[in-house]
């Protein structure tokens, strides 16, 4: 389809004057693009209550608008929450992977990123493992709800994470949104608990007040080394907060500080402030203290000593991961949908498995190589 059609098409479906999509369009507010033969519309920004990722697809006869996941508030202080909540609140594991979210569109099925793409790799994989269970519910239910999730493990390209119960590749359900409202978590739940769609876990009911049974709940999350928290209303009549445990804060910066040009400058001053406020409201004493300073050093660090020792090596600095393609022509769309984005990135190695998937190594440079090369040739400082 041509950009002049989808224009026409989206201004008609919206009932807004072509001129002012064709604006948003220059503007980037809007982005045009197809997956396959399925053009679609992104809002790079938020517009006039058009969140951030929301999608607008444009099928043969059917037009849909699919609204962005809305940002969670962030917590410093557990004590927050007692001013924020109504009465119990809804405590859940915050899982750290990608935000996903699968709809029904035209008989098929869909992945959409936080930022409103539609990947065909995340698409692919969530087909094979629960297209059946997907088409169930929204047979069932409503073909217009949403489902939102995390897409967690260690085989994707955006975020690889470890999870003894996902190694590789699951999706966990969140909440389902319907237009741009969530339904209520007894409704979700009963959604989802009678198929084989996974739901993230529920770590307790408490009454706001509770801040203890919270700061418990924090702790053990803490051993096992878990992202955090998400806090919300049973109905969501308030906005829900996000808290993360001191393990995925050092995580961060571990990982960030292998790039100290790339994530590690943003990362820093995040994660430091929430390391600061957790410490202060947990009220350590000296001696642990000096041990949470330390492991909070070697974090910030070590990661980026190793890498100027790869350098010092011979080898280059660069992000790697592996992902795993039920059949080769998904990572070809995928290497091609990168490629729109303007992501660069290499195949390093391509590997036939024999049940007929495909396992793919790519790695993606980082500016940090060109950076830390300059400052090891001529002792310069490239900021001040
Ligand atoms: P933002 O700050 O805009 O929310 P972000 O990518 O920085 O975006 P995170 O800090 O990871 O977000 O926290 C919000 C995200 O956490 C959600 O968008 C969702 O992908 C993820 N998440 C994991 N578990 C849950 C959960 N139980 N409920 C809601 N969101 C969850
Ligand atoms: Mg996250």
């Amino acid at each position: 389809m041509s950009l002049e059609r989808a224009i026409k098409k989206v201004a008609e479906y919206l009932g807004l004057e072509e001129q002012v999509i064709k604006d948003l369009v220059n503007r980037r507010v809007l982005r045009y693009i197809e997956y396959k033969d399925l053009p679609y519309i992104v809002f790079r920004r938020e517009w006039k209550g058009f969140r951030e990722g929301t999608v607008i697809i444009i099928g043969s006869t059917t037009i849909k608008v699919i609204h962005g996941y809305p940002s969670i508030q962030r917590i410093l202080l557990l004590k927050a929450v007692q001013r924020h909540f109504i009465d119990q609140v809804i405590v859940e594991e915050k899982m750290d992977g990608y935000n996903v979210r699968v709809v029904f569109f035209e008989d098929r099925i869909l992945a959409i990123t936080r930022g409103g793409y539609i990947c065909p790799y995340t698409t692919a994989r969530l087909k094979h493992m629960y297209e059946e269970e997907f088409k169930k519910i929204f047979k069932r239910y409503d073909e217009d709800l949403v489902l939102c999730g995390e897409v967690v493990g260690e085989e994707n390209p955006y975020v690889q994470h470890y999870y003894p119960e996902a190694p590789y590749f699951d999706y966990f359900v969140f909440d389902i949104m319907r237009g741009k409202s969530f339904v209520k978590i007894k409704e979700r739940d009963n959604i989802i608990n009678n198929t084989k769609v996974k739901l993230v876990r529920r770590l307790g009911v408490i009454g706001k007040d509770d801040l203890n049974t919270l700061q418990h709940i924090v702790r053990r999350l803490e051993r096992d080394c878990r992202e955090g928290i998400v806090l919300k209303d049973p109905e969501h009549r308030v906005k829900p907060l996000k808290y993360t445990t001191t393990c995925t804060h050092l995580n961060d910066l571990e990982l960030g500080m292998k790039y100290p040009f790339d994530e590690g400058r943003s990362f820093l001053f995040s994660r430091i402030l929430r390391e600061i406020w957790k410490i202060y409201e947990e009220g350590i004493d000296e001696k642990e203290l000096a041990e949470r300073a330390k492991a909070l050093g070697l974090a910030i660090l070590k990661p980026a000593l190793e890498s100027i020792n790869r350098l010092r090596e011979d080898k280059a600095i660069y992000e790697e991961y592996t992902i795993r393609v039920p059949d080769i022509r998904v990572l070809d769309d995928f290497i091609e949908y990168m490629d729109k984005l303007g992501v660069n990135i290499a195949l390093a190695q391509v590997t036939p498995l024999p049940d007929g998937q495909v396992k793919a190594r790519i790695i993606k440079m980082k500016n940090t190589d060109i950076e830390f090369r300059r400052i090891l040739r001529t002792g310069y400082s490239p900021i001040d």
